[in-house]
């Protein structure tokens, strides 16, 4: 089991864009990492539902989903479709350490082509809670932070604030 430091907003690595991942077989370090980091940020924190390679310092295109009735990977993941309706969602993120969110928009319904961890196709349709969760992860891949989308200074609240006011079950980090 190795848990990677996950890095914070700040660090250069960040803002830089992955790469898209040709070889499957060299994937498995980065998969086994996005997993058991994701796993040990979730007991940690108390929350988040995904993580990507870039925030492990992997730039890599790959994005984790470990929640309780769906966990998958997406390689190559690619917004192809984004629905013109928004929606506004109460963001947060581990490489911001949770410490703070964000209430920004994001598309309601998105559709996602990517590649499993075997390599094999997908193409999927996302809305609501999901849309907005792999709208933040795909992002990570070009080096975009959900704090990036804020509009007024006014929508940043602390944790300890956010979770008397706003918590709902399933948060996208
Ligand atoms: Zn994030």
């Amino acid at each position: 089991m190795v848990v990677k430091e996950v890095l914070l907003l700040g660090d250069p690595t960040l803002r830089e864009a992955s790469e898209p991942v040709t070889d499957f077989v060299e994937l498995a370090d980065v998969l086994a990492d996005l997993k058991d980091t994701l796993t040990w940020a979730q007991e940690s924190y108390g929350m988040g539902r995904a993580a990507a390679a870039p925030q492990l310092g992997y730039l890599k295109r790959v994005v984790y989903v470990q929640m309780s009735e769906r966990s998958f990977y997406l390689v190559n993941p690619e917004i192809v479709r984004r629905s013109e309706e928004t929606f506004e969602v109460w963001d947060s993120c581990f490489s911001l350490e949770a410490a703070f969110f964000v209430k920004i928009p994001r598309h309601r319904i998105i559709t996602v082509e990517y590649r499993d961890e075997d390599g094999g196709s997908h193409v999927e349709e996302f809305r609501d809670d999901m849309s907005e969760l792999l709208q933040h992860e795909i992002d990570h891949l070009d080096g975009v932070m959900c704090s990036d989308y804020l509009r007024d200074p006014r929508d940043i609240v602390m944790k300890v604030e956010w979770e008397k006011r706003y918590r709902t079950p399933g948060i996208g980090m």
